[in-house]
């Protein structure tokens, strides 16, 4: 998929570099820990919108990574972030 130099970029080093898309690089990531250091990741473009979302495996450390914990709640977990986001 396209977004597989971004996976190992961000996997390698922490950085997601130019939108496969449009060629942006206002592009960001988040790795979302379910337990035992395991979980997923988005990946998106703040420019034209493209994004992914893939399961990984093992999370690296020093990553940018939400802790789900054992009580696993996407949704509310999800819109908590964005808030976060959207207001800095
Ligand atoms: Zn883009």
């Amino acid at each position: 998929m396209k977004w597989n130099k971004s996976f190992s970029q961000i996997y390698e080093n922490g950085v997601v570099g130019e939108c496969p898309y449009c060629g942006s690089a206002d592009t960001d990531y988040i790795y979302w820990e379910k337990k035992n250091g395991r979980g997923s990741l988005n990946v998106w473009c703040n420019s034209c919108g493209e994004c992914v979302h893939a399961d990984c495996g093992f999370i690296p450390k020093n990553r940018k990574c939400v802790n789900l914990g054992e009580e696993f709640e996407p949704q509310r977990k999800a819109s908590t972030l964005l808030r976060t986001l959207r207001t800095g």
